[in-house]
């Protein structure tokens, strides 16, 4: 009865675990969840606002589907001043979500047959992605020594005649890790040396620490940019995860394609939600460093307790909300500690081989700091007894 690309979806491993916590908590049971993917702050006042007189004013209809020209823009004004990156407003596709942008992208450029490196461990819905689009996901497994971060060698050795893209994600999810200017400009090369094209996915863009600067591909030069299809969005950054806003920018040809693809399928984004995108790029940007700030006093205090806890492992992450800990000398896969975690515990991680990395789990800081300390007085509990 199903279509063949409905049966190859790997069901969601998170899933289980989330459903369980939640259960759990309805029964009233104290649980620390470090399962988000969201930020746990609201969405900035101002932004709220442009969204309610949007809809007082009528602006309730369909747009253009590729999005809004102002917003489409601002997009293109943002990528200028942020990231030195050159896009006309008609090279941005403003979609229902980065991950819808993530899609469009991958529909628009992706035959059957074509392969796709994605470093693992890696954001679940790629491999997914792809798999829609009849490609293959080939892994590149990148090494916790490495900062969890892809070599040009391991991207050349993964790459066939069938190579098609690589998708990369910096600041990643889910081991926060960071690339720098140097790294991505040796990607670049290898990509370039076989005109691979690039999904940058920069959705996590403003949350960085330390002194990591996020570059992006695009930027680098002539030959990355003519390579690169950019991601990125509100989600994250101005928490507006239910928003369901993200945004593109590629080549001509590829924004043109998106864009079709997207008027047959979805046509535009919601028409009031895109005013309260056009307020968050073009106003006060306070809260977004406010968020950031926050999320570091965090990750600073996850990393520390963290580190300390016997034969568990962590790079310190640079970006994103996420510590992903190697839990491999524990003795435990990472379903079975995810799951006694929570059952015993009352703690929920999410388990690494979601991500493609069964020695490892996922702990989001996305939440308060009394919980993160109680969570993890617990997590450090777990571990002993194993
Ligand atoms: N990319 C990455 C790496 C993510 O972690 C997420 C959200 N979990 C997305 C894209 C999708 O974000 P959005 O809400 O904009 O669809």
């Amino acid at each position: 009865m199903l279509a063949e690309r409905a049966t190859i979806l790997t069901p969601s491993l998170t899933l289980s675990i989330d459903s369980k916590a939640k259960a759990m908590k309805a029964e009233g049971i104290d649980v620390c969840g470090f399962g988000a993917g969201e930020p746990d702050f609201d969405t900035p006042e101002h932004i709220k606002v442009a969204a309610q007189a949007a809809i007082e004013q009528g602006f309730t209809k369909y747009t253009a589907s590729s999005g809004i020209p102002e917003l489409r823009q601002a997009v293109a004004d943002k990528f200028k001043v942020d990231n030195g990156v050159d896009y006309k407003s008609t090279q941005i596709v403003v979609s229902n979500g980065a991950k819808h942008s993530c899609y469009n992208a991958i529909l628009a450029t992706v035959q059957p047959g074509d392969e796709v490196v994605i470093p693992s461990p890696y954001w679940l819905s790629y491999p997914e992605m792809v798999r829609l689009a009849g490609g293959e996901p080939v892994f590149v497994q990148t090494k916790e020594e490495n900062g969890w971060k892809m070599t040009p060698d391991e991207f050349q050795d993964a790459m066939t005649p069938r190579t098609k893209m690589v998708i990369m994600n910096s600041p990643n999810n889910p081991t926060g890790a960071v690339y720098t200017r140097e790294e991505l400009e040796a990607i670049v090369e290898v990509a370039a040396g076989e005109d691979i094209l690039i999904l940058s996915d920069e959705i996590y863009e403003k949350l960085i620490y330390d002194d990591a600067k996020h570059v992006s591909i695009a930027s680098l030069s002539k030959e990355a940019y003519d390579l690169t299809i950019t991601v990125n969005g509100f989600s994250k950054s101005y928490a507006m995860t239910g928003w369901r806003l993200g945004y593109l920018g590629a080549p001509e040809g590829i924004a043109k394609a998106v864009d079709a693809i997207q008027s047959h399928s979805t046509s535009n984004p919601c028409s009031f939600a895109q005013k309260g995108a056009l307020a968050a790029l073009k106003g006060d940007q306070t809260p977004v460093e406010d968020m950031r700030a926050e999320f570091d006093l965090r990750r600073n205090y996850m990393v520390q307790r963290l580190a300390t806890i016997d034969r568990v492992s962590v790079v310190a992450p640079k970006g994103a909300f996420y510590v992903l800990a190697n839990i491999s000398r524990l003795g435990l896969s990472s379903p079975n500690f995810a799951d006694r975690m929570l059952s015993k515990h009352h703690v929920a991680v999410v388990p690494g081989v979601a991500f493609g990395n069964d020695g490892t789990v996922r702990l989001s800081y996305a939440t308060s700091l009394d919980i993160i300390k109680k969570g993890l007085d617990r997590f450090e509990e777990f571990c002993r007894t194993l």
